[in-house]
């Protein structure tokens, strides 16, 4: 038996030193020194690891989860653009990243469009819309940051995969 082999069985020496299975492995261990300290130090930490213990997970633990459980459904269902922000900060899938940079593009063009015919139609609009023209300002421009912070993060993450040939284009 080789040191490789031998370093393969070490589990098995860990649970039963003793076993008939481990013999080839036991001798290889009595004439090498090299294995025999690696085990020794294998051994040393799994004792170790045994004397730790797992924290206990919090008494109010269960509450807080249904609390927060019920708020979240008992919250508003999220908007388009809140949905689709939601994937892009979770979406770990690389080929669906030149479609969203494309999404993401046409909604800044569109989040541009609207801005502009918002401010032009304001004093047509203001006594039919709900909220003040300088909040819906402020949210448009809230969404475009947010539109152009997510295309930044786009490109930064795709730059470096540019160099590992696998584009998903074809
Ligand atoms: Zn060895």
């Amino acid at each position: 038996m080789n040191c490789k082999a031998c370093q393969t069985a070490f589990p098995d020496l860990l649970l039963d030193p003793a076993a008939p299975a481990n013999a080839a492995a036991r001798a290889h261990l009595a004439a090498c020194a090299g294995c025999a300290q690696q085990l020794r130090a294998l051994e040393a930490t799994v004792a170790l690891l045994d004397t730790w213990q797992a924290p206990e997970v919090s008494p109010y633990f269960d509450q807080k989860l249904a609390v927060r459980l019920r708020e979240q459904q008992a919250a508003p269902a999220p908007g388009w653009f809140e949905r689709l922000r939601t994937r892009l900060l979770l979406n770990t899938g690389r080929q669906f990243r030149p479609a969203l940079a494309g999404a993401m593009a046409l909604v800044l063009i569109a989040g541009g469009g609207s801005f502009g015919i918002s401010t032009f139609s304001h004093p047509h609009t203001a006594q039919v819309a709900p909220m003040s023209a300088a909040v819906n300002d402020l949210q448009i421009l809230d969404n475009n940051e947010q539109a152009l912070q997510q295309v930044d993060q786009l490109l930064q993450e795709n730059a470096p995969a540019d160099d590992t040939g696998t584009t998903p284009q074809s």
